[in-house]
């Protein structure tokens, strides 16, 4: 049984923020980190991608997290990257500030950081109607939404790549130790 629900931020027709170093979307290079978490452990996850809904942003939400839901998963993660400013760097984890929301956030925001290096921005809770929040509590699973960089900066992106299994090894260990109870 799928453990752990990987839902690739953004859908195909609007992916999201672009990285200044190579252009690649965040739908597009997300969908690449989320298949290489999975490969650390291919019967825990199950990759989600976004579709768009004709009906629209909260209908297109809430299909993927009913998906995660009808799949039993005990945690879902969605995977950004940030957009700014250029100066703007470093990592956040956006929780729904549930109990089960704010222990997975605990895990994963410093096992990125510890990856990948970059400034601590902390775990941020976000309400149902705040940016970011429909992804949080649409699901009965606990959520968190990760942003460990900004695509924005080029300093940023070259620490994602130069951390990049690094940054997937601590994904998968937090994820991990979360379903294990820790
Ligand atoms: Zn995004």
């Amino acid at each position: 049984m799928t453990a752990v629900a990987l839902i690739v931020g953004h859908n195909a027709r609007a992916q999201g923020a672009v990285r200044v170093t190579d252009g690649r979307s965040e739908y597009d290079w997300c969908g690449d980190l989320a298949a290489a978490i999975r490969d650390h452990a291919p019967g825990m996850y199950t990759v989600i991608r976004r579709q768009s809904h004709p009906s629209g942003y909260a209908s297109e939400i809430r299909n993927a997290y009913q998906h995660a839901d009808a799949l039993g998963v005990s945690a879902t993660v969605e995977l950004h990257f940030n957009g700014g400013p250029a100066t703007a760097t470093g990592t956040e984890t956006l929780t729904s500030g549930t109990k089960g929301s704010l222990r997975l956030a605990g895990l994963i925001q410093p096992a990125m950081v510890g990856a990948l290096g970059l400034r601590d921005r902390g775990i941020v809770t976000r309400g149902r109607a705040d940016r970011g929040g429909a992804s949080l509590w649409s699901g009965r699973a606990p959520a968190v939404l990760i942003e460990p960089y900004f695509g924005s900066r080029e300093a940023d992106c070259q620490a994602a790549d130069r951390h990049y299994a690094a940054l997937t090894g601590a994904i998968h260990r937090a994820c991990l130790a979360f379903i294990n109870g820790a």
